[in-house]
């Protein structure tokens, strides 16, 4: 073999060379977080091809995500001049997606299969359900889902689950059902890739010897969050079991890390590791223990904190890098005083850089927690992105509730009206949708209004659509914005929608993020103040600014202030005014393509990548760690496996933060710092903010503890109740319009009106009044001159 090119390897520690030279054979890279184990599978693939020990064709590697697999891909051209387009390296489906289009025939399905998301699923199962008469309430199609999924993980078809009661034998009905309904329509979900790719190989001899002596080295990332039928397809590809023993053709090297296994949830089994190394007998085991990544501040609080955990296969990590910073701790009084200090460190770190924005992120345990940061990036006009999952204002379900708001402002948004008209499903289908925009394109007017026109039983269920929403209508006339959206969630079917779905909890968590957006928007930040205002007035008088009384600030964008008639006073009802924020956060403000941007995302997908600066927010018990994990020790040893790899995402600087409370889900907590600082050394802290200030921290035997305890057992999260001395809201004031709801008023120029809602204080109250002779108004208060009518 010729050599390496000398570069190649320059710069390796004795045990990273010995993993990238190693001989033909099995092996399992056993090493701690940032100790180069990414690094030393690329150089190996670059290795092997560049001293002819493999071609591009024969190498098979794993990747965790698909934006590591790219990463992987950029790294590897860059080291060697090969074409590296074709080469089987990629995510667990994208390699099975790849393997059964090729032999379709033989996997019997259509080449153009289509393959269903998590979502598709669940709506597949419904439908199924209901064609069968499925009792939906003993066979919830959300658990059927997830009992189809959880046997495909376990590789079983119908036939090979096990039957001991008839429950469980209904279900196997379905589950058979299911498939030859999936069959039908030429359709997969994720698990049927992975199972059917297995089969393929598992059946057809020529077809599995051809990738056994194709694929010579194969290599996968990040082990320890492989499943039992991926570790199972691994091994078909591998070689064959021959009187008990599985004898093999090439090598396998895995790679992994007990202490970073977040997975478990979906079914990854740290056990394939033990496994891997009896089943493959496994000569070459290689600790690596030299971090490369970050300062001893930020590795040491890694170790100290990993250190709790009981079962662990142990490791050591050290780095040469000296101390640096120290890790920095902030409390702030609030969620949204967090993200401000976040933005704010931010923005000074760019100042006093070199430091690109795309090397600093921003990591949280749930995805909810993504909207008040994005919020306060957004109006420091800092760019970011966030990965792993869309912006807060563009996932779906957020989408979907925002059509419904949308219909109640105006019921002609064809586009909303589209959107939901059948979400959730109600037995709307294409074909009449066609038929309702045929006649709307026909007499020019909105689907709203073309719903007449369209005959028979597909007509009378598009009337109930629209008649649902004008009840919404109605039944919302004058109620504050969180009452609007809650009424709007429940009576669309939105919320029952995703409690039946199987991953629908994380989608019910955002629509209360949903509420919780709103009533900030209303009550801490004004709700005029990010709106622009429509030309609403009938009048046509010209919308103006509001007058500066209403601390207009000089350095924002004209458009984030809210506009007043000041003639009149009308201004945004405070839906539409929040429905215009929201569109406005959604639109434009991503970072494009290519800039420099902040990266926002949750642990779960930082795994794998680094960053010069990490902040992780909301370190809160019940947050992080998460109150649905802490119920048993296993679950909160996998929490402090996520606040492992959270930490150890740090190169540089690490900032951590909590907040005393938090609106979340709608709810204002109180919250406990999470117990993870006490598990983190000392002299690698700096407390930005006194260390014992406000709730006092999380200990076994303080009263806070058991409290917490208590809380958890009844399942719900920290309220001020459970505390000695529950914070003073602040004192309401006085309202000095000496308005309420159900005066009746006088507007010089609307006339005689009644007072139905009133929102905001000072300067930003408003009032709904409905005006007999000019209709429902919002009026800032501080403009619009109203008196009372004795
Ligand atoms: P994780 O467990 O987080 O996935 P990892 O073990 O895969 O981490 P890598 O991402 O491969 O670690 O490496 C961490 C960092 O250390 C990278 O920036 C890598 O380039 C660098 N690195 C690895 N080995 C060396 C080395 N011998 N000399 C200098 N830098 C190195
Ligand atoms: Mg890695």
């Amino acid at each position: 073999f010729p050599p390496a090119p000398a570069a190649l390897l320059q710069g390796l520690n004795p045990e990273q060379l010995a993993a990238v030279t190693l001989p033909a054979g099995h092996a399992l890279i056993l090493a701690g977080a940032g100790s180069g184990k990414t690094r030393v599978l690329t150089t190996r693939i670059a290795w092997l091809l560049s001293t002819g020990h493999a071609t591009p064709g024969g190498i098979l590697a794993v990747t965790f995500t698909n934006k590591a697999a790219k990463e992987m891909l950029t790294r590897l051209s860059a080291m060697l001049p090969i074409n590296v387009r074709g080469m089987w390296i990629g995510t667990f489906h994208g390699l099975c997606n790849r393997m059964l289009r090729a032999h379709h025939k033989l996997a019997g399905l259509p080449q153009s299969f289509q393959i269903l998301d998590t979502q598709d699923q669940l709506s597949a199962v419904k439908r199924l359900c209901k064609q069968f008469n499925v009792d939906e309430e003993r066979f919830p199609p959300k658990q059927l889902a997830y009992f189809i999924a959880g046997c495909k993980e376990e590789g079983l078809r119908p036939r090979d689950v096990e039957v001991h009661d008839s429950d469980t034998r209904k279900k196997v009905e379905l589950y058979q059902l299911y498939e030859e309904q999936c069959q039908r329509e030429g359709v997969v979900d994720f698990g049927e890739l992975m199972l059917r790719s297995f089969e393929l190989l598992r059946d057809n001899d020529p077809v599995r010897v051809h990738y056994q002596r194709r694929f010579r080295h194969i290599l996968v990332d990040e082990f320890q969050d492989t499943n039992r039928l991926q570790y199972a397809w691994l091994k078909q590809l591998a070689g064959d079991v021959v009187d008990g023993r599985l004898v093999t053709q090439g090598g396998v090297i895995a790679v992994g890390d007990d202490d970073q296994s977040i997975y478990a949830f979906r079914g990854a089994r740290v056990g394939n590791m033990q496994d891997f190394v009896r089943e493959f007998d496994v000569r070459h085991q290689i600790k690596l223990e030299q971090n490369y990544r970050s300062y001893s501040n930020i590795l040491d609080s890694a170790n100290a904190l990993i250190a709790h955990n009981s079962r662990r296969l142990g490791k050591n990590l050290r780095t040469t890098q000296g101390p640096g910073e120290p890790v920095r701790v902030y409390e702030a009084p609030t969620d949204l005083a967090e993200a401000q200090w976040i933005v704010d460190e931010i923005r000074q770190l760019v100042r006093e850089g070199p430091m690109p924005r795309s090397e600093i992120a921003v990591l949280y345990r749930s995805n909810a927690q993504s909207r008040v940061i994005e919020s306060a990036l957004f109006n420091a006009s800092v760019p970011y992105r966030v990965y792993g999952g869309l912006r807060f204002f563009e996932r779906a379900e957020i989408k979907h509730a925002l059509a419904y708001l949308r219909l109640l402002e105006n019921p002609h948004d064809d586009t909303s009206f589209m959107r939901v008209v059948n979400f959730p499903p109600r037995g709307i289908g294409a074909r009449t949708l066609e038929q309702l925009q045929d006649a709307a394109r026909g007499s020019g007017c909105s689907l709203h209004d073309a719903v007449s026109s369209v005959p028979g039983k597909a007509g009378a269920n598009l009337g109930a659509f629209v008649a649902m929403v004008d009840v919404m209508r109605e039944q919302t006339q004058g109620r504050n914005l969180r009452a609007i959206i809650g009424q709007v969630l429940e009576s669309s079917g939105l919320l029952e929608h995703y409690r039946n779905e199987k991953e629908g909890a994380d989608r019910l968590e955002n629509l209360d993020e949903l509420i919780s957006a709103a009533e900030s928007f209303v009550t801490q930040e004004g709700f005029g103040r990010d709106a622009v205002a429509l030309p609403l007035d009938e009048t046509g008088a010209a919308l103006t600014q509001s007058p500066a009384s209403q601390g207009l600030d000089p350095n924002r964008p004209l458009l984030q202030q809210p506009l007043v008639d000041t003639d009149t006073g009308e201004t945004l009802s405070p839906l539409a005014a929040f429905l215009t924020h929201a569109a406005l956060e959604a639109g434009d403000n991503q970072a494009q393509a290519g800039q420099d941007a902040v990266q926002l995302m949750t642990v779960h997908a930082s795994k794998g990548l680094e960053f010069d600066c990490v902040f992780i927010g909301g370190m809160e018990e019940g947050l992080f760690p998460h109150e649905n994990a802490m119920s048993d020790q296993g679950g909160l040893e996998e929490e402090r496996r996520l606040m492992y790899v959270a930490i150890t995402r740090a190169r540089k600087r690490l900032y951590l933060s909590h907040a005393q409370t938090r609106l979340l889900h709608g709810q204002t907590r109180y919250n406990v710092r999470s117990r993870f600082f006490d598990e983190l050394p000392e002299e690698a802290l700096k407390w930005l903010t006194p260390r014992q200030q406000g709730f006092g921290s999380y200990a076994p035997d303080s009263r806070a503890a058991s409290a917490y305890g208590a809380g958890a057992r009844a399942g719900f999260g920290f309220n001020a109740a459970a505390f000695a001395s529950p914070p003073v809201p602040p004192r309401k004031e006085e309202p000095a319009h000496g308005l309420r709801v159900g005066l009746a008023v006088f507007h010089t120029k609307f006339g005689e009106g009644k007072v139905l809602a009133i929102e905001g204080q000072g300067d930003d109250a408003r009032a709904q009044v409905h005006f007999p002779r000019h209709g429902t108004k919002w009026l800032a208060l501080s403009v619009a001159k109203l008196t009372v009518v004795e």
